[in-house]
């Protein structure tokens, strides 16, 4: 904010520590981390490898591996409720939920197993994607994780040859959106800022129909309902022709904002806290900011300090999926 005596105004980046005519006179600053640097890392929840290790499934004598994705998964869940704070962590009380808030401290943890055990099954094989469908079940009693990181789109059908609105806007919850992953070299942050793709729909118009005309053809308008959720998690699949060559170039800028428009036009900002790339064709690696503001790369038991050109980047990866946090309501 400027506060220039009566008048109070809200700033952008750019207008931060700048006046036309003026200089610096002082500079308050704010100490947000007392450890050295070496100490972030050791402060850093990590979790063991798990290629040599196996869990129960369903308390039966299955065994699957558990795999990278689950860390990539929970390291993704757990910076979000590093971020919600107390209030998030304290809520917690499904099953699910009670055994996510037992990784709270930042240290090693070696019982990742533990997290997906007594899941369904189907829920335990696959990618992230399928720890984020399993929040959405509404079989496995995790309402609690459900409540902090779900949000909700509401989705408009249009007739495209007549003017008439068949329904009313159809509202859903979800606890991750799915979008196609963009081009390579293109910029992530400006891509999540794009309205959703329209999709085509066959559609009969009812309101023509009675008069015995027929109108055929709708449209479909996906959007933020609002902005009443505390997190939205986006993640990206990778459309068919693009499968042989998905390329390692997308930006995603984590010093910049996503500014998203819900469906009544409200803006809001949201910021980048924590990416999962899909490496070398077989592995999973979050990275995540906490919330001293230092980003942290998390791949299984290694953890490693990020530098800004780091973030959201590897030598052989992509996107995968990008958890955003709501830091300023609408303006
Ligand atoms: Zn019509």
């Amino acid at each position: 904010m400027e506060c220039d005596d009566s008048t109070v105004k809200i700033l952008d980046n750019d207008g931060v520590g700048n006046h036309t005519g003026g200089r610096v006179n002082s500079i308050l600053l704010k100490k947000i981390q007392s450890l050295p640097l070496d100490n972030i890392v050791t402060d850093t929840r990590r979790f063991t490898n798990p290629t040599d290790k196996y869990a129960y499934v369903n308390e039966v004598s299955e065994r699957i591996a558990v795999r990278c994705w689950m860390n990539a998964s929970l390291q993704l869940l757990l910076c979000g409720l590093d971020h919600k704070g107390d209030s998030g962590w304290q809520c917690l009380e499904s099953k699910w939920g009670l055994i996510l808030s037992q990784y709270r401290r930042p240290i090693e943890y070696n019982t990742t197993h533990l997290a997906i055990r007594g899941m369904p099954e189907r829920y335990n094989l696959g990618d992230p994607q399928r720890v984020f469908d399993n929040i959405e079940s509404t079989d496995y009693n995790i309402g609690d994780v459900k409540g902090i990181f779900s949000h909700k789109v509401s989705i408009t059908t249009t007739m495209t040859s007549c003017s008439h609105i068949p329904k009313s806007p159809k509202i859903k919850t979800r606890v991750s959106t799915l979008l196609s992953l963009p081009p390579d070299h293109s910029d992530m942050n400006i891509y999540m800022e794009q309205p959703f793709v329209v999709k085509p729909k066959n559609y009969t118009c009812e309101e023509c129909s009675k008069n015995g005309i027929t109108s055929i053809g709708a449209q479909q308008h996906t959007k933020w309902l609002d902005h009443s959720q505390d997190f939205i998690l986006l993640s990206f699949n990778v459309p068919e022709d693009m499968k042989s060559n998905i390329g390692t170039h997308r930006d995603v800028n984590h010093q910049r904002n996503v500014n998203l428009r819900d469906s009544t036009g409200q803006v809001a900002e949201y910021q980048v806290i924590s990416i999962i790339l899909f490496v070398n064709q077989n592995h999973y690696v979050t990275h995540i900011r906490r919330p001293s503001g230092h980003w942290m790369g998390c791949d299984d038991t290694n953890v490693t300090l990020l530098d800004n050109a780091e973030v959201g980047n590897h030598l052989n990866g992509h996107v995968h999926s990008i958890l955003l946090k709501q830091v300023r309501p609408i303006y």
